[in-house]
């Protein structure tokens, strides 16, 4: 049994946190610490660790996670300018909060990614 990390107890509003948009697969909310003027997470609502434990079945969230950045994107008006998506997994990718999130980074050129 994966251990809950913080992002569960935004999920359940355990903590104050401005929540952006929640349904019942996904869960949108700022990052603490932003590396871009607009910078979201978007996480599922049940607890997957790391991109490696995704099952077919988390196919819905997963889903949902992309049209919910899309949609966060357009109404903070960063759409047409464009964005990055980002989901980093275990030591190499960055990751260090094992709950899997996607960053919605954008609001100023963001470069190439692997410069
Ligand atoms: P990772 O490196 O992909 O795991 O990214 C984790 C992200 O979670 C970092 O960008 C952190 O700033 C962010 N973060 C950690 N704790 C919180 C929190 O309590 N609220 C919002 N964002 C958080």
């Amino acid at each position: 049994m994966a251990e809950e990390t913080i992002f569960s107890k935004i999920i359940r509003r355990e903590i104050p946190t401005e929540i952006l948009y929640q349904d019942d697969l996904v869960t949108a909310f700022r990052d603490i610490s932003p590396k871009a003027p607009h910078h979201l997470l978007i996480v599922p609502n049940t607890l997957i660790p790391t991109i490696n434990d995704v099952k077919a079945a988390d196919e819905p969230a997963l889903g949902r996670m992309v049209t919910v950045a899309a949609k966060l994107a357009k109404e903070a008006g960063i759409d047409e300018d464009g964005y990055r998506l980002i989901i980093n997994c275990n030591q190499h990718g960055g990751q260090e909060v094992f709950h899997i999130h996607m960053h919605l980074l954008g609001g100023k050129p963001l470069g190439p990614m692997l410069a």
